[in-house]
């Protein structure tokens, strides 16, 4: 029999366009989260769906991409410059993106934010059947249409309005907030019924689900009943699904003669030290500010430990065109510039910070290396980067401090020194309490991790959301 077909929708493509001339483009594959969840699931003919990043106006420009990307089973779809401003940095990263960590709607001009709310807010259902309109173009009878994310909240809606017997689900990548949260949204109630147009609504935790099945009750007047939510007869389901990473290629990639080498290098240039790690885009979300003011609050109460730890920051730049990152940037500096001063010698500094990003062997070298990670995010959907250091850890069996507002902590709690980012007490005395821990239960505790980690990857994140999107679909129809 011949693969069912899976019509994965998001955002962006996992290519990156780049034009080289009138016709030819060079395509970059990236390797994200969800790319390499779905590269390992072999049941289903994946094609993707979405932007590619670059705006192409022209027509030859356009039929040249939609041939080059064919190749690779993706299926572009062209956002103009003043829809990616509105629907993508306007709606999704500047109202969705800060609402769902709860750090509320815009703080910055709030009358601003509230003025050009409607505009882009209707920027973000243009686009979102922009989206429809190239799935719509692309579907066979018998496909499934898996929707990701915040930018996507809509796509349901569209979908089943054009046909009312699509396979739809739709995921969402980030935390879903409290309904006191989801409240405060000016478009609250119609985000809610476009989601629920989906057959199946899955989240990284329960808490999530949780969370959006009361929104739907406190804010439609609907049902919730332990499958989802109803509405006059009708069941959307809804679910936890966490995500979890290709463990095997960490693993794997820890054997490479070039990944053991600068292991090598880097456990000589610390040598006599513990390390420290933190891994984090520059965003509000990820709490580098408090992290590295509980590294101080360690250093100053632990004056033994001064020159025998060192604290390795990578913090990869993101939205570097906004106000508040720039901002944000500036304050880790002087943070960081402060706390060297004060504790470095002429020698040694006891925080290294790096503004950039790492490619994949680098990355995880440093993971190998390390001692003790640090993950202290003020609200994070899930953090792959707490995963990536477990599985990277089967030698040295590290500790993996972690804060309990990141959806890791639901899987990795029994493993990992949960903490309050915000309590920079709590998470000073964890730091010394993961440096002092003793071998036997280090190797306990990673172990918990490591087998939680190894044993649910991403492929099985993918192949259980999507059998579960079937088995929904079969139900209803049986109920019916
Ligand atoms: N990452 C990377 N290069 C870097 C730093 C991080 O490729 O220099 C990757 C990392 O391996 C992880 C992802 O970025 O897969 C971060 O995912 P996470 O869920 O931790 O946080 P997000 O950035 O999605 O909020």
């Amino acid at each position: 029999a011949s693969k069912q077909r899976l019509l994965v929708v998001a955002n962006r493509l996992p290519v990156s366009a780049v034009r080289r001339g009138d016709d030819s483009w060079h395509l970059e594959i990236s390797v994200g989260g969800l790319v390499s969840a779905l590269l390992g699931v072999k049941e289903f003919e994946t094609r993707w769906i979405g932007w590619a990043g670059v705006n192409v106006p022209d027509e030859t420009g356009q039929k040249t991409l939609i041939k080059a990307l064919a190749e690779k089973r993706c299926i572009p779809v062209f956002l103009d410059e003043e829809t990616v401003h509105q629907y993508y940095n306007g709606y999704c990263n500047n109202i969705l993106w800060p609402l769902f960590h709860y750090l509320g709607l815009p703080q910055e001009d709030r009358l601003a934010t509230t003025r050009s709310f409607q505009s882009q807010f209707d920027a973000y259902k243009k686009a979102n059947q922009l989206f429809a309109d190239v799935v719509n173009e692309h579907y066979v009878e018998g496909d499934v249409v898996w929707c990701h994310d915040y930018h996507l909240m809509f796509l349901p809606k569209c979908l089943k309005d054009s046909n009312p017997n699509m396979k739809v689900g739709w995921f969402l990548h980030t935390p879903f907030p409290s309904s006191e949260i989801h409240r405060t949204l000016p478009s609250r109630t119609v985000l809610l019924r476009t989601v629920l147009a989906a057959d199946l609504v899955g989240f990284h935790t329960y808490d999530y689900a949780r969370h959006f099945v009361s929104a739907c009750t406190r804010i439609l007047g609907l049902e919730g009943t332990p499958e989802g939510v109803e509405d006059q007869g009708k069941l959307t389901r809804v679910a936890a699904f966490p995500i979890g990473i290709d463990s095997d290629r960490f693993i794997r990639a820890l054997e490479l003669p070039q990944v053991q080498d600068h292991m090598k290098e880097l456990k000589e240039r610390f040598a006599g030290r513990k390390v420290m790690l933190g891994v984090d885009r520059l965003d509000m979300i990820k709490g580098l500010p408090q992290k590295i003011l509980a590294f101080e609050k360690f250093l100053e109460e632990n004056p033994q430990w001064r020159d025998k730890v060192v604290l390795l920051q990578i913090a990869v730049p993101t939205r570097t065109d906004v106000a508040e990152y720039q901002r944000l940037t500036s304050q880790v500096h002087e943070i960081v510039g402060r706390i060297n001063g004060r504790f470095g010698t002429l020698t040694a500094v006891p925080i290294h910070h790096l503004d950039r990003s790492l490619d994949f062997h680098s990355l995880c070298a440093l993971y190998a290396v390390t001692d003790v990670a640090l993950v202290t995010s003020l609200r994070d959907g899930m953090n792959l980067v707490s995963y990536e250091f477990v599985a990277c850890q089967a030698s040295k069996k590290g500790v993996l401090i972690l804060s309990e507002f990141a959806g890791a902590a639901q899987s990795l709690g029994a493993g990992a020194i949960l903490v309050n980012p915000w309590n920079v007490t709590e998470v000073a005395s964890a730091i010394g309490y993961a440096l002092n821990m003793p071998a036997d239960e280090r190797e306990k505790r990673h172990h918990h991790n490591f087998l939680h980690v190894t044993t649910h990857t991403s492929q099985e994140w993918a192949a259980t959301f999507v059998s579960e999107l079937n088995d929904t679909i079969v139900e209803a129809q049986l109920r019916t």
